[in-house]
């Protein structure tokens, strides 16, 4: 079953978008999607390396 990545809401429950990283396939959730884009150290703990990623905002 796929899978949110930081919050485990399911394909059944929610859209959920497929993501490419470190050489293995992810899936998120519109709700956690925000996170990633705006604030990708709240991902600290279910997505490993999260803290080295920049805010989309961050210029
Ligand atoms: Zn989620």
């Amino acid at each position: 079953m796929k899978a949110c990545f930081n919050c485990n809401s399911t394909e059944e429950q929610i859209p959920l978008i497929e993501l490419n990283y470190q050489g293995k396939k992810l899936f998120i959730c519109p709700r956690c999607l925000p996170q990633l884009i705006h604030k990708p150290t709240n991902l600290v703990g279910t997505l490993p390396g999260a803290e080295n990623i920049r805010a989309a905002d961050d210029v």
